[in-house]
């Protein structure tokens, strides 16, 4: 399976940074067994599309709306991001469900109209941390992924890619071990196949939670690891580049 390296840049960099950091993503050598992808900030995207013109990287967003277009100020549609060249979107983040009340309904919603517009979805789900302290952590991921992704056939579901992120990891310095890791993606994969059978052996299954170069080998080697969500190393030139050499030798 090709591997995915994807990069979220949250709400950080301005204008000259942004460039810069994309020229540096330009030179960057990548395995012929990875795929990039990078999300910066929604009024980065039209530079990073342009930016990153004749490189095999996908430029992502970090979130859309569910609604083809209509009175919703300060939203972005699935079309307009389409019509940019954006190839991909991160739906479901944490910090969007912490900070914006997004649910697994709407989320749901969201990698429709994803879907239907032929962007990629990167659907983030994970655990937060009472609930693995109180060993929940399986039965919150089902429900999660039953309520936003129950609904989709062995077609719809090539097309998404999944994203694991343990809330406690995010951004904390925090990493699951690699056992945690591959525990997890081994019961996501699961329960895809329960869902649309063989069609589980084509979805993709980020890890995302503190991943840097110095662990990243060892995430990456798990059987139903394909790749990672990177947060705060994203933010580094020579550190993505290095995650992604790491996605390249799993
Ligand atoms: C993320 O926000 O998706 C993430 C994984 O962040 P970090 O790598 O900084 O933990």
């Amino acid at each position: 399976m090709r591997m995915i390296v994807a990069g979220n840049w949250k709400m950080h960099k301005d204008h000259t940074e942004a460039k810069a950091l994309l020229g540096a993503m330009k030179e960057m050598s990548i395995p012929s067994q990875v795929d990039v992808m990078v999300a910066p900030p929604f009024p980065f995207l039209a530079i990073a599309v342009e930016e990153l013109k004749g490189t095999s990287i996908t430029v992502a967003a970090q979130n859309c709306h569910e609604k083809e277009h209509g009175a919703f100020t300060g939203e972005v549609s699935a079309t307009m991001l389409r019509s940019l060249g954006v190839g991909a979107c991160i739906i479901g983040h944490s910090e969007r469900r912490q900070y914006f009340g997004e649910s697994d309904a709407i989320v749901a919603e969201k990698i429709k109209t994803l879907l239907q517009h032929g962007l990629i979805p990167i659907y983030c789900c994970g655990e937060r941390k009472e609930e693995r302290i109180e060993d929940r952590q399986f039965e919150v991921v089902a429900k999660q992924i039953q309520v936003a992704l129950g609904w989709a056939d062995g077609q719809a579901l090539r097309q998404v890619v999944i994203a694991y992120e343990p809330v406690w990891a995010i951004g904390t310095g925090l990493t699951a071990t690699a056992q945690q890791a591959q525990d997890m993606h081994a019961h996501i994969r699961q329960l895809v196949r329960t869902q649309v059978g063989d069609a589980a052996d084509a979805v993709r299954i980020l890890y995302g939670g503190s991943c840097k170069p110095d662990n990243a080998e060892e995430l990456f080697a798990n059987a139903d690891v394909d790749g990672g969500l990177i947060g705060g190393a994203s933010l580094d030139a020579g550190q993505f580049a290095a995650l992604v050499r790491s996605a390249g030798s799993a």
